[in-house]
């Protein structure tokens, strides 16, 4: 049988966008619900595929159907391709699956030659139009599909036009236009060495072929590997019988959204241009009159466009983008799809839509990309801004943020105490930074990539931050950065956008970030459908507010360490890990207890009876402690001047016990519940202050059961002795208040031979956490900082890795991993709870793995959680979609 390559648009569908491609589909899918189409076929995107395959020829076979298709179209219009009498005008449009912009530009008026023009003029009584049309089409065609560029074009036309002395093209004459002609086709014998090719079916089948081309133009495979489009999918070709917008006062060309797509407000949105044809609207030449006054213009072209648009928008249930033309009052259709918007018009489109009963909740919840929602959170540069950036980085962390400049991180601290807006610039930051992040609005970093430490803490805490910004050139000493000759110094004010990677000088109107009303509501519903929880990574009061503000169910991770980081409790946190002895350590330990007990204190109170995991102490303890290197010049300066000085009796002790502390590999040594095992004290003081705090909380009549989460277990004899501890610490307490606690104790799965042994391990635990950002690391062998700074960035560019494993959960591995320890864990205790903390919790696509693998809960930053409640919902949508069809079809 003789394959189908070529559509009419009576023959297609909505639904084959793969065959037809997306504009393809919809010229057939509005043809065939009686909307007014000018009549064409479509060559399909598998003839495309067959050009490439025969080594970029048409063959035979489908040349033979794109001949009788455009018979076809000749009866229908009852005109004939390149009969001067009455000649069919065609456009040749490209089309593939995914929108491409700017991947073909279309050929208007294809068809008209030398005689054919002549035939025009007569028959439409109007040679200025027909000359015009004709010279239009030499310009396009050229351009496009002889690659002479549109410049000598333009430019020769405006010779011409200077030389007449007219302003503009509407004063150009029919003799003018003519004259024009012959001056472009001299230009393309010029440029391609031969005559502008007059035979219209030579013209379609060079169109056809530049279409097919185009796929794969540079524009093209840099677009399409940006949207992650697969290059095998091909572009259709539309060949469409042409209306003209440019025959007079009653004629026009438009576009419009069904709805405004920067608000999503259910108003018409658009514009048009009388006496006009095709791109002249988006190209700027003339300014397009707002959709509105068609109405008083065109009443009745008005009404029916209007209905057309209400009809579309049901039979689509989206929102539309629709291109239109009106030739002498009548109205064509020429183009639909939905619409492209922003977060906040996707959010109150989608809700709208349920309201006016054209979407189901559900297939509302579908609607909106979890990605998108970040826009809203965070507060942005008002849209009306010109902007003209000083210079740009990597977009780490979302936001805008104004603030003086600062170039160290107590000074930020400092400055933010006396209610001083500030934004830190470094050349990079480290966790001694963390206070500085804290305080300032946003961040900025010279170096580093968008998974640094500034990076990631600041996504943390859904503050702006910019990395890697080499333009900029910091001189800490001078207190100043230089971009090129201009030079910023400490206190002059900047704005960030850290959506864009952009730098200002100076102060610029914001807008607020603000759950809508819209927005709420879509929350709820998804609430109403997940069955995944959402909680939380929060380590103080203020984050487990924001928390509770977004939704979260409860506090997922409360890291202590940051607590610990406090400059005011840095040096006893020194002195006790610097602590000789295990009584000097517990004259530090009990300092510090109080301070823990308040933090818990004020976590609880935020979290109102909702269930906090506390994870004990986790970080090496060398992040605690000044750097080996800065001790090592002070210690050197010191001996040359002051070598009697007590202060360099101390540092040279520091020193000693740094390099004591010292590792080869960090990240695999003296940390998590290893530190609570060689220093249980540690440990016993933690449990303790969450317990007193529980006591405390009680007398406010607010109920807490924290659970406990010891970190980094790899053997369940370490979970075994350090829950023994917490247990032991709960009932000295119980005893000291005589109170009775009730709180669980658990552990993070975050080395594989964890989640290789969770039978053993759920023994003694009464939850699982995983710790993807860990687990990531152990299963890859990867350390994270190493290799986000050397290789994965080439390993991701290069497909060696499909993405980013410690931004998108690798599923493979580290995700059989969790699957593997829930199925164990649950297997030896079938009630165990279990959930993910890793940054892939707030991640759309790890989160419906975390669904699919029967977790019952994901944690992520307090800013994601919105995020997280939507992909939630939509995991359990899209599974209950999928079970639907797999039973479907058993039944059949
Ligand atoms: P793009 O994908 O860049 O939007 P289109 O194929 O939609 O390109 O063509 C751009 C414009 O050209 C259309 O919006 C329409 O104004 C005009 N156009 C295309 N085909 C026709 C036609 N058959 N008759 C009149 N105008 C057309
Ligand atoms: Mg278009
Ligand atoms: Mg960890």
């Amino acid at each position: 049988m003789n394959k189908k390559y070529v559509y009419m648009f009576d023959q297609g569908r909505g639904d084959k966008r793969e065959l037809l491609g997306g504009k393809g589909a919809n010229l057939a899918e509005m043809t065939r619900i009686g909307l007014p189409v000018p009549y064409g076929f479509t060559i399909s995107t598998e003839a495309c595929n067959a050009y490439y395959d025969a080594g970029k020829t048409i063959s035979e076979n489908i040349r033979q159907q794109i001949l009788e298709s455009l018979q076809n179209l000749e009866q229908q219009t009852g005109k004939t391709l390149g009969d001067p009498e009455n000649p069919l005008l065609v456009s040749v449009r490209s089309g593939a699956v995914h929108s491409m912009p700017g991947m073909m530009d279309t050929v208007l008026n294809l068809g008209m030659n030398d005689e054919t023009v002549e035939g025009m003029a007569k028959l439409t009584n109007n040679p200025r139009f027909a000359y015009d049309s004709y010279r239009r089409f030499i310009q396009m065609f050229s351009d496009v599909v002889l690659k002479v560029d549109g410049f000598y074009f333009e430019q020769l036309l405006e010779e011409v036009r200077e030389e007449k002395g007219y302003e503009t093209d509407p004063e150009m004459t029919a003799a003018d236009w003519q004259e024009v002609i012959q001056g472009y086709k001299e230009l393309v014998k010029k440029h391609t060495k031969s005559s502008f090719p007059q035979d219209p079916k030579e013209q379609m089948f060079l169109s056809v072929e530049a279409v097919f081309d185009s796929w794969n133009n540079q524009r093209a495979i840099v677009y399409r590997r940006l949207q992650k489009i697969p290059g095998h999918l091909g572009t259709a070709v539309n060949i469409q019988s042409m209306v003209f917008g440019n025959m007079g006062d009653d004629s026009g060309t438009g576009v419009a959204f069904t709805r405004n797509p920067s608000t999503g407000e259910a108003k018409l949105y658009g514009e048009y241009l009388i006496n006009a044809q095709g791109e002249d609207v988006v190209a700027g030449i003339r300014t397009p009159q707002p959709i509105v006054t068609l109405q008083n213009e065109m009443p009745e072209v008005y009404e029916q466009f209007v209905d057309t648009c209400n009809l579309l928008e049901k039979h689509y249930q989206d929102m539309q983008d629709i291109e239109f033309t009106v030739e002498r009052g009548q109205l064509f259709i020429l183009q639909t799809r939905n619409g492209k918007r922003t977060a906040q018009a996707a959010i109150k489109v989608a809700v709208d839509l349920v309201e006016e009963n054209i979407l189901s909740k559900r297939e509302a919840l579908l609607r909106v990309d979890p990605d998108q929602l970040n826009q809203l959170l965070h507060s942005r540069i008002d849209d009306a801004f010109v902007r003209n950036p000083l210079t740009k980085g990597l977009p780490a962390s979302p936001g805008a943020a104004t603030g003086k400049v600062v170039f160290d991180a107590d000074e930020a601290d400092r400055l933010a105490k006396e209610e001083k807006k500030v934004i830190l610039v470094r050349p990079e930051t480290t966790p001694d930074d963390i206070h500085g992040i804290v305080a300032a609005q946003a961040t900025v970093t010279s170096r580093g990539g968008m998974t640094s430490h500034a990076a990631v803490v600041a996504r943390g805490m859904g503050k702006a931050c910019i990395c890697g910004c080499e333009s900029v050139s910091i001189d800490l000493k001078e207190k100043r950065f230089k971009v090129g000759e201009t030079i910023v110094k400490e206190g002059d004010v900047i704005t960030i956008d850290g959506s864009t990677g952009e730098i200002f000088l100076g102060e610029i109107p914001m807008i607020d970030p603000q759950l809508s009303e819209e927005f709420q509501l879509l929350l709820t519903w998804a609430d109403q459908e997940r069955t995944l929880g959402v909680r939380a990574n929060a380590d103080n009061p203020e984050d487990a507010k924001k928390a509770v503000e977004f939704g979260a169910g409860g506090i997922g991770l409360c890291r202590t360490e940051h607590m610990f980081m406090d400059v005011a409790r840095i040096p006893i946190v020194q002195q006790m890990i610097l602590a000789d002895t295990y009584e000097e350590r517990e004259v530090a330990l009990s300092k510090l207890l109080p301070m823990q007990q308040e933090d818990f204190e004020g976590i609880f109170e935020a979290m109102q009876g909702r269930p906090v995991t506390i994870r004990l102490l986790d970080p090496p303890l060398h992040e605690f402690l000044p750097d080996k290197e800065e001790l090592l010049v002070d210690v050197t300066k010191l001996q040359m001047t002051s070598p009697e000085s007590e202060e360099l009796k101390q540092k040279e002790y520091l020193l000693r016990k740094v390099r004591q502390i010292d590792e080869f590999n960090p990240m695999l040594g003296h940390r998590g519940c290893r530190l609570g095992m060689t220093f249980p004290e540690i440990y016993e003081m933690q449990a303790k202050a969450i317990f007193y705090a529980i006591s405390k909380m009680r007398t406010k009549g607010i109920d807490v059961k924290p659970e406990i989460m010891i970190p980094l277990v790899g053997h369940v004899n370490e979970l075994k002795e350090m829950r023994r501890l917490v247990i032991n610490a709960g009932v000295q307490i119980e005893q000291e208040t005589g109170e009775d606690f009730d709180y669980l104790v658990g552990t993070m799965i975050e080395v594989p031979r964890a989640a290789l042994t969770a039978d053993q391990i759920a023994e003694e635990a009464d939850f699982f956490s995983f710790g993807t950002n860990d687990l990531t690391q152990s299963t890859f062998g990867y350390s994270r900082d190493d290799a986000e700074g050397k290789f994965l960035q080439s390993y991701i560019e290069s497909k060696v890795l499909p993405e980013n494993p410690f931004a998108v959960l690798d599923q493979d591995g580290v995700g059989k991993l969790v699957e593997t320890g829930v199925k164990l864990g649950r297997g030896t205790k079938p009630e165990l709870k279990t959930g993910i903390c890793g940054e892939h919790g707030g991640e759309k696509t790890s989160i419906e793995f975390c669904h699919e693998v029967g977790l019952d809960y994901v944690s992520c930053s307090p800013y994601r959680v919105p995020l997280a409640r939507l992909a939630a919902a939509q995991a359990t949508i899209k599974h209950e979609l999928r079970q639907s069809v797999a039973e479907f079809q058993a039944q059949k």
